[in-house]
């Protein structure tokens, strides 16, 4: 069976990663950016390259259903798969097993503590730290009252981890075609910039850009973020994500943190407004203010990339539009998190028509 997978970012190349382990598939990716999703940009053309690759599992207040479901099983899928593909490419994916440290600023802490309980009937650990306990393991942060711990959360380089994805799909025999825009489909055929791609099954996992191909309206909503370096580490230990009032503090390791992000959304009519310097700031000042070795940090390098956010309806959209064409796109703000669930519902869909 021929299968195309259209676009190329961290939905995209999971899918074609996950399918590459079935025999008898013919698989080919196109993506209209000439590279695959790049390190180092300022303004990304996709999602991937500009996400924090935080992981929120058990830290999400979402207590059951499918939303929770994909998102553990990303975590389960990341826990088993990093060394895999490591071993497969000879490539290093940096990926942060300390869990997620979420400070909480109002000592109303009933809805966690309710959560814990749910978890742990899960299996899932999830701890509510006083203000003692959050001084004694990190005394550099502030003002937070307290904080909840969930050490099975966890971050993940998306670009590292999508190269990697995409170098293991090609060892194991995938075709990827990049510089190559898709412009329209009829059926099956694909009609992209290079000329015309004939196949069986077709995935849409363009992000943003699916809105140019298929009846479906999916808005950016941009995110800005910032690298930062420190003259010296915030701590010796190996540090958790920190998160606070919904901004992330990631550890790269040498000093160096990540720091975001915003979130603009763009006009009535789908416009994209340029990044917005106050929002930013407004994400460094928060940041600061829970720990304040940040003020004055070097700055390396902001960024920004927009997410991909389905109009009117839950995210993801998983979902065949036409016998053997299916969308697997809309991933918004968790798109490294679903990914992995993501390709296996795709993969099952496609093991049902063999
Ligand atoms: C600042 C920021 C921080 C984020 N942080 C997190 C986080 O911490 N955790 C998390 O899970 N998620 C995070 N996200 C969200 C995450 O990045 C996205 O949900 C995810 O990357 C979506 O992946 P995707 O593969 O669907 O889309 P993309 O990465 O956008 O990839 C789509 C690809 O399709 C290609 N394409 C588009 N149109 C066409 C066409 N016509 N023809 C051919 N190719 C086409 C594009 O070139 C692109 O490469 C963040 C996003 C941003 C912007």
């Amino acid at each position: 069976m021929r299968i195309t997978i259209v676009g190329c970012g961290v939905v995209g190349a999971t899918i074609a990663y996950e399918l590459s382990k079935i025999s008898d598939l013919e698989i080919t990716v196109v993506d209209a950016q000439p590279t695959p999703v790049q390190a180092d940009l300022t303004e990304y053309p996709n999602a991937t390259g500009a996400a924090l690759g935080v992981l929120m599992g058990a830290i999400s207040k979402k207590e059951k259903g499918r939303n929770l479901r994909m998102r553990l099983a990303g975590i389960q899928y990341y826990n088993e798969t990093v060394s895999e593909l490591e071993e497969l490419t000879g490539r290093s994916i940096p990926f942060n097993r300390q869990g997620i440290l979420m400070l909480q600023f109002s000592d109303d802490l009933e809805v966690w503590h309710r959560l814990v309980e749910v978890r742990r009937k899960q299996d899932l650990a999830l701890e509510v730290w006083n203000q003692e306990r959050l001084k004694l393991e990190f005394p550099f942060l502030d003002r937070a009252v307290a904080a909840i711990y969930s050490p099975s959360d966890r971050q993940i380089n998306p670009v590292a981890l999508t190269q990697a994805l995409i170098e293991g799909a090609k060892l194991r025999g995938v075709n990827f075609q990049f510089g190559t825009k898709v412009i329209g489909r009829q059926n099956q055929q694909i009609q992209t910039s290079q000329g015309v791609i004939e196949s069986d099954y077709v995935v849409i996992s363009a992000g943003v850009g699916t809105s140019g191909i298929e009846k479906i309206d999916i808005r950016p909503v941009l995110g800005q973020a910032i690298h930062v370096r420190l003259p010296k580490p915030l701590s010796d230990k190996p540090l958790p994500v920190i998160t606070g009032d919904d901004v992330h503090i990631v550890t790269l390791g040498n000093s160096e943190y990540w720091v975001g992000a915003t979130v603009e959304f763009p006009t009535e009519a789908g416009e994209v407004l340029p990044p917005d310097r106050a929002m930013f700031d407004e994400v460094m000042r928060q940041a600061i203010k829970f720990c304040p070795a940040l003020k004055g940090a070097e700055i390396v390098r902001s960024w920004f990339g927009l997410r991909p956010r389905p109009q009117g309806r839950p995210a993801p959209v998983i979902e065949e539009i036409e016998p053997n064409v299916l969308l697997a796109t809309g991933h918004y703000r968790n798109g490294v998190l679903l990914a992995p669930a993501t390709a296996a519902e795709v993969q099952e869909k496609i093991i049902k028509k063999l």
